[in-house]
Formats: C-alpha cells, structure tokens, sequence
C-alpha cells in the first residue's frame, strides 16, 4: 500500500468503527445522555465516543499527527458526569472491539484538541449535524487530512442516508470521489461517484440546513426564485448536503450566512468540501472566494458556503450576490 492507500484504509476504519457506535446510541437516544454546550447545541455519548473511536485508530497508523477535532474533555472529566463518561467508555470499547481504559479514553478525546494550521493534520466532527441526529435524523461523522493549509482527503460517513442503509463517500485530488459501503469493513475498493450533470439552473434541486438559524431560508428562497427553481428545497442536517451534491441527488447547496460575525468551522466543510470537488463539483463561500483552510480552526476569511455541480456556479453566484446586494439595501 502507498500512503495514499494507507490513508484512505485507516480513515475508512476510523468513520466505519465511529458510525457503528453512532447508530445504536442514537437508536438508545435519551435526554438525560445529553449536556449543554456553551452554544447550546447538545453534546451526547455518541459525540465523545466517536472522536475517541477515530482519533484511536488514527493514533495506531498515524501516531505523529494531530486532529483539529470539535470536542475536548474537559466537561467529561467534571466528577458529576462520572456515569457519563463510564457510558463513553463502555461505548469506545464497543467501537474498536477491545476493553479500553477510562484514561485512555480521555487522552484519545484530547488527541483530538490540536491547535494546529500548518504541516499535516487532521479535523474531524465527530458527530456533524448534533440537531438532526437527536431528531433521529441526518448527521454524519466528517474526517479529511489537511497539509499546509490545504485538504488533501476526506471522508463522510452518513449512517442515515438512503433510508438509513447509510452511505460512506471518500476523496481524494487525484483518484476523485468513491462511495463505499458504510459497514461492510472488509471492502476497500469503491465505485465512482459523479455530481449531477446538468447546465441550467432551473433543473437544479437545492438543499440546505434544516435549522434556520446554520443558514438563512429566506435568502436561499429568493436565490431559488431568480434561478427558475421551481422544486422545494431539500432540507438535511450535517455535511451529508456536500454528500448529496456530490452524488447528484442534488445540485446546490446553499448556506447563507445569518449574521455578520459567525465563521464557519474547518470540521464542518474540509471533508465536505472535497468528496463535491472531488465528484467534479465547485466550492466557494458566498462572495465566491476559494475556502481558505490555512488559518487554524476557523474558515476566518470566508462567508457562508455554495457548492454546486460545477457549470452552474456562476450563475448561482450572481443570484446569490443579487440577493444580497439587496438585502443589504434594505437594512441600510
Ligand atoms: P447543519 O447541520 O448544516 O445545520 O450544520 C451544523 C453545523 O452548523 C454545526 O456543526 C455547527 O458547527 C454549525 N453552526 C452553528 N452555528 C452556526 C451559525 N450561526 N451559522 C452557520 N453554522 C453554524
Ligand atoms: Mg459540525
């Protein structure tokens, strides 16, 4: 195996071991397994352990490299959550099919807290899509490699696409977008995936977030009115919106910013980002700007995402700054 392979084969262990922990603890999902995090979105076993789960079997094969993940552990750590972190562990120790100690678990949560934003390194979202996965929607477990500021992989599991029979998508620059069976650990070889192979506008499907608040609606409803998009949106948690436009199920993907001081977070579009790219599709931010991975954990200098299936991004842009443009007149 070159590095590539090898990459590939350790990142589809890492998301295959995280998806089968995910889905039975969302299947076994109680509020009292929930906490608070700051920005209230809710933290579950299944987030703690799966980051446990990838950033373990990146340590064995990769034990130099760093993770840039979403969690630490420190509100694990806290006496009064002694019942939650057991759960953690028992469920990492389901994960990679070994008895596992509490400490390690906790360090393998940290491996993950890296700062860094040059060299090689990796981000993961343990779980993308918190919401839709207490909804007992769509979330996905979303991991790419990152060298010198740009995404040289990325993987999406999405345990719930396809009527929840899930679906896993890889990529890289050179070998393009692949889809493999998300649970079958022995396949290691996938099948092509392409975006959807359309020019206008007018035949495109757009989807975007569920939550209102990720990614504004009604901006994304005018965009889809000036672009002759008669069909309604198609609304899914999580990166599993760059894992549908890369399979051509749809053609763009729309997240309008809400507010002028959120910046998107690198776990939540570095993987995303390239299975489209990497599927023939195009990626920018809202002002069409290239994403700009080099500046730690936070896409700093870029505004909101729009993927598309590549011939019709332009014409996307221009809807998109129309609208704006607009908007911004009228709060001005
Ligand atoms: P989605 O499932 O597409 O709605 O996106 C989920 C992600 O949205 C989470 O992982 C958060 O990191 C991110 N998020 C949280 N607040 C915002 C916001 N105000 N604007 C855009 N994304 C956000
Ligand atoms: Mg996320």
């Amino acid at each position: 195996m070159n590095d590539s392979e090898k990459q590939t084969a350790a990142a589809l262990e890492a998301v295959r071991r995280a998806a089968v922990v995910c889905r039975s603890v969302q299947a076994k999902l109680v509020d009292a397994s929930t906490l608070e995090k700051k920005d209230k979105s809710p933290v579950t076993v299944a987030d703690f352990a799966s980051q446990a789960i990838v950033c373990a079997v990146l340590e064995r094969q990769f034990g130099a490299d760093a993770v840039v993940g979403e969690e630490d552990s420190k509100e694990l750590r806290a006496p009064e959550n002694s019942g939650l972190l057991a759960e953690v562990v028992a469920q990492v120790g389901t994960g990679l099919g070994e008895s596992v100690e509490e400490s390690r678990v906790l360090d393998w949560i940290d491996r993950g807290g890296a700062d860094a934003s040059s060299g090689r390194y990796w981000t993961l979202d343990p779980i993308d899509g918190t919401k839709g996965f207490l909804r007992g929607e769509q979330y996905a477990i979303a991991l790419a490699l990152l060298e010198e500021g740009e995404v040289v992989f990325g993987a999406l599991g999405c345990p719930n696409l396809d009527d929840g029979a899930g679906a896993l998508l890889a990529a890289t620059r050179q070998g393009g977008t692949s889809a493999f069976d998300l649970w079958d650990h022995s396949q290691q070889a996938g099948t092509t995936v392409r975006v959807a192979d359309i020019t206008t506008t007018a035949a495109a499907r757009f989807c975007e977030s569920v939550e209102s608040a990720h990614s504004d609606h009604s901006e994304s409803a005018q965009i889809a009115e000036r672009l002759g998009i008669t069909k309604e949106p198609f609304r899914i948690d999580s990166q599993c919106k760059y894992a549908c436009v890369a399979r051509g199920d749809a053609s763009i993907y729309l997240r309008m910013p809400t507010g002028a001081d959120y910046r998107e977070k690198i776990w939540d579009h570095a993987a995303g980002m390239l299975v489209v790219e990497a599927a023939g599709g195009t990626v920018t931010d809202v002002n069409g700007e290239a994403l700009d991975f080099s500046l730690g954990r936070t896409l700093e200098n870029n505004r909101g995402i729009i993927a598309t299936c590549g011939p019709i991004h332009h014409k996307v842009l221009e809807a998109v700054t129309a609208v704006r443009n607009q908007s911004q007149e009228i709060f001005a």
